[in-house]
C-alpha cells in the first residue's frame, strides 16, 4: 500500500482501488478492517493540546487575593510568626489544588459530554451498509456522503451525483466546491483537487461515493492542525460579572487597607500589626471562590441536563436557558410523533379512505365504503405506483412493531401502497430507477426517472411544488383531462385543515434516450395524478411541555416545512396560542414572509406563531427578528441549511436522531430524542441551577461582608482584631466548600415552572440582595463584635474571644444557610430532609470546627483556643436569633414588595 504522500487526485480510480486494495462494491472486510485498525491508527485528530496540568495548576495562583497572601507569607516570615506563615502557605496550596480539582471536573464534564456525540459516517463493509463511528474508518473504506454530512476523513471521490461540498473549514472559501471523481494531472492546489473530499469539510448537496485514503493526523485537516477547538468556554456572562465585581472590590478594598496603614502609622502603632490588619481584610471581604463555585455549579447543571436528554455543548447554554423567553421549534417530530399513516387518498377526482394505524401494512382501501379492487381503479393505481417509485425508504417489522427504515413520510405512503396491493419490490423491479432529484427542503419535491417502455418520471412534494408543474391530470379511468387547479387546492385545504399532512403526486414521459434528470425536467407539463393525506399525531409530552413553557412565561412557535393549515390545526392541538384570524390560529406562510421588510417582520413575529412553508434561511430572519425585539430565543434545527439560524439563536438546538453533523456542530444542545419535551426540561435545569447559584451568592457575600465589618469596626473602635487573617482563612475555606456548596443539591423549588424568565441584563447585585446583604452582614459583624468585646471583659484571654468571634460566624453561616434554602417557600413546604448533604456538610463543619477549638495542634496554628458552654450558648442564641429575624424580613419583603425574588 502506498504511504500517505501518494497524489491520489492524479490516480484514476481503478489506480486507486488498486492501491488501497478494496471494492467500490462490497468495501473491506470486517477482518480486514481490524488489521489496517492496527497498522494505522484510529481516525482522530488530535486536538489542540490544552494546557498542560501543570501550567493550569501554576494558572490557579494568578490571581488578586493569592499574591496577598503570599506577600503576607513573606511578611509573617519576617516577623517570626512561623505557624501564620504554614498556615497562610498552606491556605495558598489549598486554595489552588481545590481550584484545579473543580476546574478539571468541569472540563471533564464539557469533554464527556462532547464525546457522547461523535461523528458517525456511513460505509460499506462485508458487502452492506453500515453506520459506524468515524473513529473506526480506515485507507480503503468505502463511504456514501449525502447532504449534511460530514467527511469523517480525507477521501478520494469515486462516483457522484451532483455532489458540493463547503470546504470553508480547510479553505476558508465559502463558496461550495463541486467536485467529480475525473483524475487531475500535476501538482494543484488543495482548492483544486476536485476528486477529494477533505476531512472536516460538509456536503452541502447531492450524494458520492468515496474511498478513503488518508485518516486522523494525516488528513489535510490534521497536517494544519488548526484542529476543531472543542467547545471549552468556561466563562460565562455570570462568572464575568462577578470577577468585575471582584475586580473594583479589590480595589475598594486595597484602598481601605492603606487607609488602616496610614491610621495605624499616624497613630504611632505597629505598622507589622496594621499590615496583618489589612491582610484580614483583604481575606475577608473578597469572595474569591465565587467564580469557581459558578463554574462547578453550572457543569453540574450540565449533567443534570444530560440525564434529561439535553446535552450541552456549551456552557454558557445552561445560563441561556434559564432566561430563554421564546422557543421556535419544528414541527415533525420534534412536536409530533413523526408516526405517519396515510388516512385519505385522492385520485382521478374520487376520495378513497385508508384504515389501519402506523406503519403496519394492514388495512383497506375504501371507496365509499366499500373495499377496492386496485385493477378497476388506474387512476390510484398510477399513483400509488409513484408514491413508491419515488420513495428511498422501506418499511419492516421489528419484534413485533413496524417500523420505517428512511424517512417516516415515505413509510406512510408504501404502507398505504401495500393496503391497496401493491409490493414495492414488485413496482422496482419493472420500473429500474435511472436517476433521481432527492428531497430537499428548499424545492419541497423529489423526482424519480425510471425505464419502462418509454422512461417515466414520477414527483412527489408539497401541494404548491407539485401542483405548479402540472398541466393535465387524471380523471377517474386514468385518462388525461384538463387540469382543475381550484378543486385539487380546495380538497388540499381540505384535509390540511383537518391536520392531515398532504402530499401531490405527478408524473411525466420520455423518451428512453432520457437518462438523467434535474430541476429543469420538472418544471412543466406534469401530470397530476393524486394527494395523500397523512396524520401525524402531537406528541403528548410536547402539548404537556408547552402549558409548562406558557406557565414560564415561555412563548412557543412552530416553524414547519409543512402546509399553513395543516400547521396550525397542529398547532391548536398542541396548546400552541397566538394571533387568531378567522378563528383559527393564523399561520403565516414563507412567501407572505418573504414580503414583509426586516421591520416590519419585527411586529408580525410577536404576535404570530406559527409559521409554514419556512425554508432555511427565513428561519434566521425569524431568530435576528425576535432578537431584535429583545428576545433570548431557542430555535430548533436539523438540516444542513439550518447552521445559520442555530448559530444566530441564543440556544440552538440540534436533533440528536435525524439531525445532520452541520445541524449538530453549530448547536449549542443537542436533544438526544429529538423531542420538545426534553427543551422544557432543559428550561426547567437551567433555572434550578441559576435558583441554586443565587441562593449561594445570597448566602456567601453576608460573610464577606461580615468579616470586612469586623475589622473595620475594630479600627474605629481602636480594639483588637476580633478575627486574625488566619481565623478569616480558616472561615472562608471550610464553610465555602461544607456549607455553601451544599445549596448545589437543593431540589428544584415546585413552581420552578410558575414564574418568568430570568433577564439577561439582570444585575448581579440587585437591590434586594445588597439589603440582605448588609442586613445579616452587619448583624453578624454585630454578633461577632459584641461578644468579642464581652469575652475579652469578663476576662477571657485574646485566644478565647477571637476563638468565639470565629465561631460566631461559623455558628451563624450554618443558620442562616437554613434560610438561604429556598427563596420562596418554607422549611416545611420543601421538607427538611429533601436535600440531604445539607446535614452532611453542617455535621462535618460543627466537627471541624470543635477541632478548631478544642484540638491543641489546632490552638497552636490558628490562635484558636477551647470556650466554654456559656460562650456556646450565647453563639447559639445568636445563630437562633438571626435565623428568625432573617424568617421575618422575607414575610415583610413578601409584602411590601410583591415577591420574594433576589
Ligand atoms: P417539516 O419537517 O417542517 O414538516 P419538511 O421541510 O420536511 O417540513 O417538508 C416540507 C414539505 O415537503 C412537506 O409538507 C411535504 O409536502 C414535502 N415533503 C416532505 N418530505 C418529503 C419527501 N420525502 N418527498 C417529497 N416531499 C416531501
Ligand atoms: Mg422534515
Amino acid at each position: 500500500m502506498k504511504n500517505n504522500a501518494t497524489d491520489w487526485h492524479a490516480l484514476h480510480v481503478e489506480e486507486v482501488t488498486r492501491e488501497l486494495d478494496t471494492d467500490l462494491e462490497k468495501g473491506l472486510s470486517t477482518a480486514e478492517v481490524n488489521l489496517r485498525l492496527k497498522s494505522f491508527g484510529e481516525n482522530r485528530i488530535q486536538t489542540k493540546k490544552r494546557q498542560s496540568s501543570l501550567v493550569r495548576f501554576l494558572l490557579q495562583f494568578h490571581q488578586p487575593l493569592i499574591y496577598i497572601l503570599l506577600a503576607a507569607t513573606v511578611v509573617t516570615l519576617f516577623l517570626g510568626e512561623y505557624p501564620d506563615s504554614a498556615v497562610i502557605f498552606a491556605v495558598i496550596l489549598i486554595n489552588s489544588i481545590i481550584g484545579y480539582i473543580q476546574e478539571t471536573k468541569a472540563l471533564k464534564a464539557i469533554d464527556g459530554l462532547s464525546k457522547g456525540m461523535s461523528t458517525s459516517a456511513t460505509v460499506l463493509r462485508d458487502g452492506k451498509k453500515a453506520v459506524i463511528n468515524s473513529v473506526f474508518l480506515v485507507p480503503g473504506d468505502v463511504v456514501l456522503v449525502q447532504p449534511g454530512d460530514k467527511m469523517t476523513a480525507d477521501l478520494r471521490i469515486v462516483a457522484v451525483k451532483d455532489l458540493q461540498v463547503d470546504e470553508s473549514a480547510l479553505t476558508g472559501e465559502s463558496i461550495s466546491t463541486e467536485k467529480n471523481p475525473v483524475p487531475i494531472d500535476g501538482d494543484v492546489m488543495i482548492g483544486d483537487k476536485k476528486n477529494l473530499g477533505f476531512a472536516s469539510t460538509v456536503v452541502t448537496y447531492g450524494t458520492a461515493k468515496g474511498v478513503v485514503v488518508r485518516t486522523g493526523d494525516h488528513t489535510e485537516m490534521g497536517k494544519i492542525n488548526q484542529s476543531i477547538v472543542s467547545a471549552e468556554e468556561l466563562d460565562t456572562p455570570l462568572t464575568l460579572k462577578i470577577k468585575q465585581f471582584s475586580h473594583i472590590l479589590l480595589w475598594v478594598i486595597l484602598s481601605f487597607s492603606v487607609l488602616i496603614l496610614l491610621i495605624a502609622w499616624a497613630r504611632g502603632e505597629s505598622l507589622a500589626d496594621a499590615f496583618m490588619v489589612a491582610v484580614a481584610l483583604m481575606v475577608g471581604a473578597i469572595p474569591e471562590g465565587l467564580p469557581a463555585a459558578v463554574t462547578i455549579m453550572l457543569a453540574i447543571g450540565v449533567s443534570k441536563m444530560a440525564n434529561r436528554r439535553a446535552i450541552i455543548r456549551k456552557l454558557v447554554a445552561v445560563e441561556t436557558l434559564g432566561s430563554t423567553n421564546i422557543i421556535c421549534s419544528d414541527k415533525t417530530g420534534t412536536l409530533t410523533e413523526n408516526q405517519m399513516t396515510v388516512q385519505k387518498i385522492i385520485a382521478g377526482g374520487e376520495l378513497f379512505d385508508v384504515t389501519g394505524i402506523g406503519y403496519k401494512p394492514e388495512g383497506k382501501v375504501l371507496y365509499e365504503g366499500e373495499e377496492i379492487v386496485l385493477n378497476r381503479k388506474p387512476s390510484l393505481q398510477i399513483l400509488l405506483r409513484g408514491s413508491v417509485l419515488c420513495n428511498d425508504s422501506r418499511i419492516k417489522e421489528e419484534e413485533d412493531r413496524w417500523i420505517v427504515e428512511g424517512d417516516p413520510t415515505e413509510g406512510a405512503l408504501i404502507s398505504a401502497a401495500e393496503k391497496a396491493g401493491i409490493k414495492d419490490h414488485y413496482t422496482d423491479q419493472y420500473f429500474p430507477r435511472i436517476d433521481e432529484i432527492p428531497f430537499q427542503s428548499e424545492y419541497q419535491y423529489m423526482a424519480t426517472l425510471h425505464q419502462y417502455d418509454e422512461n417515466l418520471v414520477f414527483l412527489k412534494g408539497s401541494l404548491e411544488a407539485v401542483l405548479r408543474t402540472c398541466e393535465s391530470m387524471l380523471d377517474h379511468s386514468g385518462e388525461r383531462v384538463p387540469i382543475d387547479k381550484a378543486y385539487i387546492e380546495n380538497t388540499a385545504e381540505k384535509l390540511a385543515s383537518e391536520g392531515l399532512r398532504v402530499l401531490a403526486f405527478a408524473f411525466k414521459t420520455f423518451d428512453s434516450s432520457k437518462i438523467t434528470i434535474d430541476h429543469s425536467d420538472v418544471v412543466e407539463g406534469m401530470v397530476f395524478t393524486g394527494l395523500q393525506g397523512m396524520i401525524d399525531p402531537p406528541r403528548k409530552e410536547a402539548i404537556k411541555a408547552i402549558e409548562l413553557c406558557q406557565g414560564a412565561g415561555i412563548n412557543v412557535k412552530m416553524i414547519t416545512g409543512d402546509h399553513a393549515l395543516t400547521a396550525a390545526t397542529i398547532a391548536t392541538q398542541l396548546g400552541i396560542v397566538g394571533k387568531i384570524e378567522n378563528g383559527k390560529l393564523k399561520a403565516l406562510n414563507g412567501l407572505e414572509l418573504k414580503k414583509l421588510s426586516d421591520q416590519e417582520l419585527q411586529e408580525v413575529v410577536e404576535e404570530v406563531s406559527v409559521f409554514a412553508r419556512v425554508s432555511p434561511d427565513q428561519k434566521l430572519r425569524l431568530v435576528k427578528a425576535l432578537q431584535a425585539m429583545g428576545h433570548v430565543v431557542a430555535m430548533t434545527g436539523d438540516g444542513v441549511n439550518d447552521g445559520p439560524a442555530l448559530k444566530q439563536a441564543n440556544i440552538g438546538v440540534a436533533m440528536g436522531i435525524t439531525g445532520t453533523e452541520v445541524a449538530k456542530d453549530a448547536a449549542d444542545m443537542i436533544l438526544t430524542d429529538d423531542n420538545f419535551a426534553s427543551i422544557e426540561a432543559a428550561v426547567e435545569e437551567g433555572r434550578g441551577v441559576l435558583d441554586n447559584l443565587t441562593k449561594f451568592i445570597v448566602w456567601t457575600l453576608p460573610t464577606n461582608l461580615g468579616e470586612g465589618l469586623v475589622i473595620l469596626a475594630s479600627i474605629v473602635f481602636s480594639t483588637q482584631l476580633p478575627l486574625g487573617p488566619v481565623q478569616i482563612l480558616w472561615i472562608n475555606m471550610t464553610t465555602a466548600v461544607l456549607l455553601g456548596l451544599m445549596l448545589t443539591f437543593e431540589p428544584k423549588e415546585p413552581g420552578i415552572m410558575n414564574r418568568p424568565p430570568i433577564p439577561v441584563n439582570k444585575p448581579l447585585l440587585t437591590f434586594p440582595l445588597i439589603m440582605r446583604t448588609l442586613l445579616v452582614g452587619s448583624l453578624i459583624m454585630v454578633a461577632a463584635f459584641l461578644m468579642f468585646r464581652y469575652e475579652l471583659s469578663i476576662g477571657a484571654s485574646i485566644q478565647e474571644a477571637q476563638t468565639v468571634a470565629t465561631t460566631v460566624f461559623v455558628v451563624l453561616e450554618i443558620f442562616y444557610l437554613f434560610n438561604c434554602r429556598s427563596f420562596r417557600r418554607s422549611i416545611r413546604e420543601i421538607g427538611f430532609f429533601s436535600n440531604k448533604w445539607i446535614y452532611v456538610g453542617t455535621t462535618l463543619m460543627i466537627l471541624l470546627q470543635l477541632l478548631f477549638i478544642h484540638a491543641p495542634f489546632m490552638n497552636k496554628l490558628f490562635h484558636s483556643a477551647p470556650i466554654g458552654i456559656d460562650s456556646w450558648i450565647r453563639i447559639i442564641a445568636a445563630g437562633i436569633g438571626l435565623f428568625t429575624i432573617v424568617y421575618i424580613e422575607k414575610g415583610i419583603r413578601k409584602r411590601v414588595a410583591g415577591t420574594d425574588d433576589f
